[in-house]
């Protein structure tokens, strides 16, 4: 017997703007939960759950006791964490979990020797399975070069993505990175994804990406009715975007967008009237640093 659906994933009230109308409940093949950490670092944690068996997956829970307390509530067990990378503000709670749980430990392989105590290194095209849940490892280097991003593939799919791709932003490549590699990864990847997929990112960090997307292309009304709408919302409300709406508001999904062009031209004039599109992503990333 299957057991009785849980309530509604606790996401966005969504404005009723041309963001509203959608609302998320599970769909038929995955539960998602996402968890406020409520700490310095604005980190997202989610639970992924299998509707029939209510075995969850918990990603990146540094706040693990909030993740447990959130499965519990729900009535789901948690049997998986996985990190996307090796950075401790995503791994910081495994311990804990695994102590309380049981939980296995899943990360990508070539970040298994810096995250310890993991039980499966995970390799591009790997499919994880929670109870009937499938979703799929993607190989996403750039924020560091041993990142996987999670896709979950439904009539709305569902990306967890760590800290490669932000609401409004990219990932940094301070700790381990190479924009280079991020440029390929948003390009070859995340760009190709069908544009009804859900962001589900490691940090909420939207307000002031849309400040920088407004800082790079001030026209943008797309992004400027956004921020209008954001900086009333706490953060455990954010918005999910799909990235459909990401290309609208992402600088970093807009690089042949003539006004970037023009502007990004008066910071580097060597880039020339038509900068192909990884010059034009190298550039952004470099003035995000500093911005
Ligand atoms: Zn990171
Ligand atoms: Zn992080």
């Amino acid at each position: 017997m299957p057991r009785p659906r849980a309530p509604s994933a606790r996401l966005a009230p969504h404005a009723e703007s041309r963001y509203g109308g959608r609302d998320f409940e599970e769909t038929e093949t995955m539960l998602i939960e996402r968890i406020w950490a409520g700490n310095a670092y604005r980190n997202f944690h989610y639970l992924i759950a299998c509707p029939e068996s209510g075995e969850a997956l918990a990603v990146d829970p540094l706040e693990w006791q909030l993740c447990l307390d959130a499965a519990r509530a729900r009535g789901w067990e948690i049997k998986q964490i996985l990190n996307t990378h090796e950075h401790p503000d995503h791994t910081g709670g495994n311990a804990g979990l695994v102590a309380a749980t049981g939980a296995k430990v899943l990360a990508h392989a070539g970040a298994a020797d810096r995250i310890g105590g993991v039980d499966r290194g995970l390799a591009k095209g790997d499919v994880i399975r929670v109870g009937n849940v499938e979703l799929e490892c993607l190989d996403t280097p750039g924020h560091t070069m041993a990142h996987i991003c999670l896709l979950g593939h439904s009539d709305e799919p569902a990306l967890f993505c760590g800290d490669t791709l932000f609401n409004a932003g990219a990932g940094n490549c301070h700790g381990g990175g190479h924009p280079e590699a991020l440029y390929e990864t948003f390009a070859t990847q995340l760009a190709r994804l069908p544009d009804s997929t859900r962001i589900f990112p490691g940090h909420e960090y939207m307000a002031r990406n849309l400040e920088f997307t407004l800082d790079r292309e001030p026209g943008n009304a797309d992004a400027k009715k956004l921020l209008e709408s954001v900086e009333n919302v706490p953060p455990e409300s954010a918005f999910v975007t799909t990235l459909g709406e990401e290309k609208r508001i992402n600088t970093f999904f807009r690089l042949q967008n003539p006004d970037i062009i023009a502007r990004l031209r008066e910071a580097f004039p060597e880039v020339g009237e038509h900068p192909d599109a990884k010059t034009v992503f190298l550039k952004l990333r470099e003035l995000r640093n500093s911005w």
